[in-house]
């Protein structure tokens, strides 16, 4: 197994494109080539996680949180990062973090946490915008399909629940090929008219070089003549946050009691109780006050998450109630994430859970 196996598996289930501008999830310490036994699997990486890798004869730890988030100019051992770093290229110990591009997809972060509480209907809080693309060809009338199935398995035409979506019209094509073509139909020199459908699809932009290599394969001329235009449109497939349901109401004490109990917090910082039931529950791991409008716009009456400041909780404006329950007590779920992954998809690949408490943060 090479480090690039898993990090396939890893970037299948959260693309490393829909990270957010200022992180650095990815490869950071190693190589793709290296070879790799086990992985460690943690939130944080510290010295004391790098030695329990060492001490577990793991090669390869994967964390949610990247340990190099800034620039480094110097690696001299003056801090925890730099030390940490240091330790994992001296024990040959690749260092992977899957962060915000892990946050962003619908079954993440958030989806973990969703389920923990035992959400339901859950949609994510603020869809990621400017990432569709409208796909247009034209195939000869025999080639449709063909074209259509290609495009499909590359990732295009999903929409929600439904797939090998297309909208497809007759047509006529022209063309006139010159003396240094090689056309699928007609004669040089002559203009020659083919019938032609028109397909029309949706395409993640993420996946455009996919779908357009898939495209130009599968379709029989020289010159595949295609057009992408960007989408206004949100994709409701990835972004942040989450929104759901709970099968039954609970009173607001109920709830925060039992999120308590879920999460293991040692306090729980809210805002005033509404004194209403909780049905509708919006929720972002980590640091995500900078959901609270879209929580209260979407009519949700608990918003969870971590890291609020003093001035944000007045944002709650008697609207909802704003939970804070701690950065890595929302989001310890997500080493279960990655193992359950793993697991499922390199079931001959060792994975362990990092034993280590890295939550800098004491409760007294
Ligand atoms: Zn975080």
């Amino acid at each position: 197994m090479q480090v690039k196996d898993i990090i396939k598996e890893l970037e299948l289930f959260a693309p490393p494109s829909f990270q957010e501008s200022y992180d650095n999830a990815g490869l950071i310490v190693g190589n793709s080539n290296d070879a790799v036994s086990a992985a460690l699997i943690s939130l944080d990486i510290t010295e004391e996680v790098v030695q329990e890798a060492i001490d577990r004869k793991c090669d390869l730890i994967i964390s949610h949180h990247p340990i190099i988030m800034g620039g480094i100019k110097r690696l001299n051992g003056n801090n925890y990062v730099e030390r940490s770093v240091i330790k994992a290229i001296k024990n040959n110990i690749a260092i992977y973090a899957c962060h915000t591009n892990a946050d962003s997809v619908k079954t993440g972060v958030n989806g973990m946490i969703s389920k923990k509480i035992g959400l339901q209907n859950c949609k994510i809080l603020d869809p990621k915008k400017n990432s569709l693309l409208k796909l247009v060809t034209y195939a000869p009338k025999a080639n449709a399909d063909a074209v259509r199935e290609a495009i499909f398995s590359a990732g295009a035409g999903n929409i929600g629940n439904y797939d090998s979506c297309s909208f497809n019209t007759e047509g006529t094509g022209t063309f006139k090929a010159n003396a240094d073509a090689n056309p699928h139909v007609g004669n040089l020199g002559e203009l020659h008219q083919e019938e032609e459908i028109r397909i029309e699809t949706v395409v993640p932009a993420y996946l455009k070089n996919k779908v357009v290599s898939a495209l130009l394969k599968s379709h029989p001329y020289e010159e595949v003549a295609f057009d992408l235009f960007p989408l206004e449109n949100v994709w409701n497939e990835v972004g942040s946050g989450m929104i759901g349901e709970l099968p039954e109401a609970e009173s607001e004490l109920d709830f925060l009691k039992r999120i308590k109990k879920i999460f293991n917090v040692g306090c729980i910082k809210y805002t005033s109780l509404l004194n209403k039931p909780v049905k509708k529950v919006a929720l972002c791991g980590g640091a995500g006050s900078f959901l609270v409008n879209k929580a209260k716009a979407l009519g949700a009456d608990v918003f969870i998450s971590g890291d609020f400041k003093y001035h944000q909780y007045f944002d709650a404006e008697n609207q909802l109630v704003i939970a804070d329950i701690g950065h890595f007590e929302s989001e310890q779920f997500t080493k279960e994430l990655f193992y359950e992954l793993l697991t499922k998809k390199i079931p001959n690949f060792a994975v362990c859970l990092s034993n280590v408490n890295t939550n800098p943060i004491k409760y007294l």
